[in-house]
């Protein structure tokens, strides 16, 4: 695990100075919409007074991705963030753009792909380079949570850097249902964070644009159980009960070898034995009926929820 003392410090936004055993809610100044308005992303800061390690919970990197507003919201109203120990600083929705036009870009450029940005770029690019310079750059380490696509549902899991054997050991305290390394994307903010050595879990659960509790439940107790274990809150956690998080060493979609309408007969998260039938995939006047099957026995870690089919499309997101 890390090797390194954790030490909190005072975190200095905007000129706003948040001291030892201090918390603030500080708003930095984005952008003003074409009609003036000016936008403004709030940035909660709560610094324990003792020391210990100071983590970014980020949601809403992309705007349309609910889940992971909502749950980072819940924390703040049921005041989860009472810390004694270390620093975390919360930013409920980053992309506030892309959460009024209901995208998962910022003015048509996708943040998470914008990394390392630069000063003067588009609002993507500005983004991502201030919330590096700014914020990252002083964490020790982050999670930034996100879900699936429109229709397309995550079973609640999480997403590691491979070859980071901290970003390993978090994902094993977070112990979402589902968990693996997965390659890092070029300009993505866990690309851009593992440059400077700052672990990231990524979050993935449920999917765009709309509310599923046990995705936001499963972000919660997760979110909780590192900041139990690094004893920056007293609240007694739920462990009891729980399974231990499994592994996924391959990964595979499962895609329509027809077009048609279709129709899954297992659930999001299940485990399946190989060539079980997953779901079918008819025409409209109920000429044929294809069936998908399971190529190995494995988990559903995503599901298609999107009934209309063209041949190629996804439907399974398959671990193995
Ligand atoms: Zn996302």
């Amino acid at each position: 695990m890390f090797l390194k003392e954790f030490k909190n410090k005072e975190v200095i936004l905007r000129g706003e100075k948040i001291g030892l055993g201090e918390s603030k809610l500080i708003k930095i100044p984005v952008d003003r919409l074409p009609t003036g308005t000016l936008i403004e992303i709030p940035v909660y800061v709560f610094n324990g007074a003792a020391l210990g390690p100071t983590i970014l919970l980020q949601g809403g990197l992309h705007g349309d991705e609910v889940n992971s507003v909502e749950l980072v919201r819940r924390m703040l109203i049921d005041k989860s963030y009472k810390i004694n120990r270390g620093c975390v600083i919360v930013v409920p929705l980053l992309n506030v753009f892309g959460f009024l036009n209901l995208s998962r870009n910022m003015h048509g450029k996708d943040v998470n792909r914008s990394f390392p940005g630069s000063k003067t770029g588009s609002l993507a690019s500005r983004m991502a380079y201030y919330l590096m310079k700014e914020i990252t750059k002083n964490v020790d380490f982050a999670i930034d949570y996100h879900t699936g696509g429109e229709q397309r549902n995550n079973f609640p899991q999480i997403r590691y850097t491979p070859n980071d054997e901290n970003a390993k050991k978090l994902a094993e305290i977070f112990n979402a249902p589902f968990k693996f390394g997965s390659k890092i994307i070029p300009k993505s903010f866990r690309n851009e964070c593992y440059k400077y050595n700052i672990p990231v879990l990524v979050y993935e659960a449920g999917e765009s644009l709309r509310l599923e509790e046990n995705a936001i439940q499963e972000g919660i107790n997760g979110t909780l159980k590192i900041l139990k274990h690094y004893n920056m809150i007293n609240e007694a956690v739920k462990t009891s009960g729980i399974n231990a998080s499994i592994e996924i060493t391959n990964r595979k979609w499962i895609r329509a070898k027809v077009a048609g309408i279709f129709n899954a007969t297992v659930k999001n998260g299940a485990h399946v034995k190989k060539g079980q039938v997953l779901g079918h995939i008819m025409d409209t006047y109920g000429e044929t009926n294809v069936e998908v099957k399971a190529p190995n026995d494995g988990y559903i870690i995503a599901l298609n929820n999107f009934p209309i089919l063209n041949m190629g499309d996804a439907l399974f997101h398959f671990g193995f």
